[in-house]
């Protein structure tokens, strides 16, 4: 054994944990995992419940997918759980697909594979080359995002689902956090942390390891030996990168800020609540119905620029 973990003492150190400024085993970062997981499934999820479990084949998604899958096995309440791929038909998605098709097919969990291009006549790589040569300055991030985000509520709507469950960890949602700060989105900032209202059109979403720090999930995923892509998407650029960077040194520097940011902001953010809910007051599309907190949702909009530069590319 090279070195004995700091907690139990007994298995093999795999994994530094540079908050506590200890080394821990496989055993014992399972359960500080789990710790922070099963409380959150505790909250959201009843007997009844349908939860579709988006599922791209990076390493987050597909531990979640695994988390919900332990739970239904392990808790006594009675619900469903089936996977949900949206393709957005990029080369780096052919490859986690098939990661992802492996772990459901394993776990033998039902799984949707669809395709954006069928939901919104635009795939991304399409959008790439619009925004190539067009005077837009958005990210191709956002459009992903948005597209994405709409396609999963449609597929999991269609298929019955009460409840979206994604794969975003610590650090996705502290960089969301403080671009919501950089961009003064209050209503965002409410939304991030608000139990999601359900409607008729809106199905909630719940983040079973939005307290989980990304490094522990790759480890865990790995240890598991979860059938899962663990690169970064190529095409990942824009405001996200920059906050990435700008808080990976924070943390680097101070170790457990980012927690300590998460669970600071969420506390603030929890009690203005009531007061910023006026801002997120939902409606529907006038185009396509869809939810939305403005006229047009944003697919829409965002189709309408694209259609726009289609036609002027093409006179
Ligand atoms: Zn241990
Ligand atoms: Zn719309």
């Amino acid at each position: 054994m090279r070195r004995p973990c700091d907690r139990c003492g007994e298995r093999e150190a795999v994994v530094r944990i540079e908050s506590l400024n200890e080394s821990i085993c496989d055993e014992c970062l399972s359960t500080r995992i789990w710790r922070r997981v099963k409380p959150i499934l505790d909250e959201e999820i009843q007997t009844g419940d349908v939860i579709a479990s988006a599922l791209s084949g990076g390493k987050d998604s597909s531990l979640t997918l695994y988390y919900l899958w332990k739970y239904k096995k392990e808790s006594n309440k009675d619900f469903e759980v089936f996977a949900v791929t949206i393709d957005e038909g990029t080369c780096y998605r052919a490859e986690s697909i098939s990661k992802a098709k492996e772990l459901t097919s394993r776990l033998g969990v039902k799984h949707k594979i669809v395709k954006m291009s069928e939901i919104f006549a635009f795939s991304i790589p399409q959008v790439q080359v619009l925004l190539s040569k067009s005077k837009i300055k958005r990210d191709l991030c956002t459009y992903c995002g948005v597209f994405r985000r709409q396609a999963l509520n449609i597929v999991a709507r269609e298929k019955g689902a009460t409840k979206v469950a994604t794969g975003h960890n610590l650090d996705d949602m502290v960089q969301t956090l403080f671009m919501n700060l950089i961009r003064g989105d209050m209503s965002a900032m409410a939304r991030l942390f608000s139990k999601s209202r359900s409607t008729e059109k809106l199905i909630p979403r719940i983040r079973p390891l939005a307290k989980v720090p990304e490094k522990e999930v790759t480890v865990q995923a790995l240890l598991l030996g979860i059938p899962a892509h663990f690169g970064k998407c190529p095409l990942v650029s824009g405001m996200r990168v920059r906050v990435r960077r700008f808080l990976d040194r924070l943390e680097q520097e101070n170790p457990g800020f980012k927690e300590r940011a998460f669970n600071f902001i969420e506390k603030i953010v929890k009690q203005a609540i009531p007061e910023l809910t006026y801002h997120f007051e939902l409606k529907y599309c006038k185009l396509c119905g869809e939810p939305t907190t403005q006229e047009l949702c944003k697919v829409c909009q965002f189709k309408q620029e694209l259609e726009a530069e289609v036609l002027s590319t093409t006179d």
